[in-house]
């Protein structure tokens, strides 16, 4: 019996992709000793009703821009292809059906995201198909995200790895306020993801 594969999941809007999420992910990898690093962008997000989400098509194809020159990074359309709302368990269990049972699933999330875990759906089915990652983020106090792993631990039992990412504060939010308002976005994202942006006449 060979060694089980250790494959990285990164779920996101991805709206776009930058350097936090990037550094997050190769952080991760090596971290963790992970045989590759799948990025999911979301289809259609539950928890984001507040602006209208860029087309999945094109958050998809910045994703592969930006991630083409590492060889161990890919691209999945899992959730874009699904109709409607996509939720993380969802997602997990038809990777862990596609990869089988010889891969370990390692989710890796952003200090917010797992700041709010405890309102996602089915979160114990989550824990019990992947190896969570807690990845710190700027804004994000480590103490705060710490209790939250602690309060993870008591009422579930399961242990969520803590990851102190090298501090990028970037978000997607504040690339798109910039472009709106005609301020540069040059070293916050890849230089083809900027060029794709532009052609496209993204976030105007
Ligand atoms: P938005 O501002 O639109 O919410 P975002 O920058 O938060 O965008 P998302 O696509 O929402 O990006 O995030 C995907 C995942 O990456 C989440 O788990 C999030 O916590 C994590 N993440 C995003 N930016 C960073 C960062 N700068 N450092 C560490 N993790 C990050
Ligand atoms: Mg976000």
């Amino acid at each position: 019996m060979g060694k089980k594969k250790r494959v990285g999941i990164m779920g996101g809007t991805f709206d776009p992709i930058h350097f936090g999420h990037l550094v997050t992910a190769e952080e991760a990898r090596i971290n963790f000793q992970l045989d590759k690093v799948v990025f999911v962008p979301t289809g259609n997000p539950p928890h984001k009703k507040d602006y209208k989400v860029t087309d999945a098509e094109h958050r998809y194809l910045m994703t592969a821009l930006a991630t083409n020159s590492n060889p161990y990074f890919e691209v999945s359309r899992v959730e874009i292809e699904r109709e409607g709302y996509s939720y993380t368990v969802d997602t997990l269990r038809q990777l862990i059906e596609f990869y089988g049972p010889d891969t370990s699933l390692f989710f890796i999330s952003g200090a917010d995201a797992v700041l709010d875990i405890l309102t996602w759906k089915n979160i114990k089915d989550v824990l019990d198909i992947c190896t969570f990652i807690a990845a710190t983020r700027p804004g994000y106090p480590v103490a705060q995200l710490k209790s939250k792993l602690a309060e993870i631990k008591k009422l579930y039992g399961k242990d969520v790895y803590l990851l102190e990412v090298t501090a990028m504060a970037i978000s997607s939010t504040e690339i798109r306020k910039r472009i709106r308002e005609g301020r540069s976005i040059k070293y916050l994202i890849p230089e083809s993801v900027e060029a794709y942006i532009l052609k496209n006449g993204l976030y105007r």
